[in-house]
């Protein structure tokens, strides 16, 4: 089935798939098998607002020449929609269909781009499989000239069916590009090579002719980590706020009276922060909230104790963002003070 496929038409390429995403059934011939659940963004934006999950897949039959296709619809969102109970729910489905079926090569997840490197992060964090999980998006809709959209998720299957992509945890792919979920960072509001890795560059590529990985990331992910959400029913609840310059530190006093599970303070350069702001972080500590350091600068880590010995932890080259994520995960599991921190330092 899979060769005549092959050498059927476009058109008839394009029956076929709709064929399989309009059932989501297995169909039997493949040699690989791939889930692709959508969640929304720009590479699911139609004239007038989110468009179906199947209509995303539907527009590039390709994909068959790689995998059986069954496309899943978890939500039709931008990104900027996206709650943490999104994540919680998406990483117990993407564990609930790796358990289902274990013959399955990878699951490819559709998403905007906006909040992409989050979620590619907390799945990094919670999928507990080592078969591939590659996250996708684009940076244009499938109606402007150049979408990017097919091609980056044509390429996100062939990420997910490449044996090479077993056990390196969440990747995102973008642009012929391979970035691991803890280190990418989106770099441009406008341009398709919005993905990139500061100082540590990416995993591999997407060439025409293969999947080409050139280094593993060595950080603890997916089933090495230490976290299950499968009984979770919501994440504690992590503020963050910026420090910035002459700031007086209302936003953390507010936060002290707020007291949530804990606090993310986006620094400046190597952990450094305003006087005001250093008030506000005891008054965060004094109030019993857990309060993390994580520097707003994408290159290098936080070095030594920049809090002054004053109990506030800190996050070392993770962004404010993952650092609220990695925070979430942790307060889950303890509130001890140096299980956080040994916690920050793992992942
Ligand atoms: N608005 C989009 C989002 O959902 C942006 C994108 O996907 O590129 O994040």
């Amino acid at each position: 089935m899979l060769s005549s496929m092959k050498r059927s038409s476009l058109s008839a390429r394009r029956a076929a798939l709709m064929a399989f995403v309009s059932l989501t059934i297995a169909t039997p011939g493949f040699a690989q098998r791939v889930v692709i659940l959508t969640t929304g963004g720009t590479i699911a934006s139609g004239a007038s607002g989110q468009i179906s999950g199947e209509s995303v897949v539907e527009a590039v039959p390709q994909l068959l020449d790689h995998a059986e296709i069954r496309v899943e619809e978890f939500s039709r969102i931008g990104s900027s929609q996206m709650t943490p109970d999104h994540w919680l729910r998406l990483a117990q489905r993407v564990n609930a269909i790796f358990r289902e079926d274990p013959e399955l090569s990878g699951i490819v997840v559709t998403h905007g781009t906006d909040t992409m490197d989050e979620t590619a992060f907390f799945l990094n964090l919670t999928v507990r499989d080592t078969r591939p999980v590659v996250v996708v998006g684009s940076m244009r809709t499938p109606g402007e000239i150049s979408a990017d959209g097919p091609a980056n998720l044509l390429n996100a299957v062939r990420v997910a069916t490449s044996p090479k992509a077993v056990g390196q945890g969440v990747l995102v792919v973008l642009n012929e590009d391979i970035g691991a979920a803890r280190d990418v960072w989106k770099t441009h509001n406008r341009r398709v090579e919005t993905f990139r890795s500061p100082e540590l560059g990416f995993l591999g590529f997407v060439d025409p002719d293969a999947v080409v990985l050139h280094r593993s990331t060595l950080w603890p992910h997916t089933a090495a980590t230490e976290f299950d959400v499968s009984e979770l029913a919501s994440l504690p609840e992590v503020e963050m706020t910026p420090d910035y310059t002459g700031s007086d530190g209302a936003m953390l006093t507010w936060l002290a009276e707020r007291k949530p599970a804990g606090v993310v303070l986006a620094t400046f350069a190597g952990g450094r922060i305003s006087p005001g702001a250093r008030e506000g972080v005891q008054t965060v500590l004094a109030a019993g909230v857990p309060i993390v350091f994580a520097s707003r600068v994408p290159g290098g880590r936080i070095v030594g104790d920049v809090t002054g010995n004053s109990g506030a932890l800190v996050a070392r080259d993770l962004s404010p963002h993952k650092a609220r994520i990695l925070l979430m995960l942790a307060l889950a599991i303890t509130r001890d003070r140096q299980e956080l921190q040994r916690i920050l330092d793992t992942y």
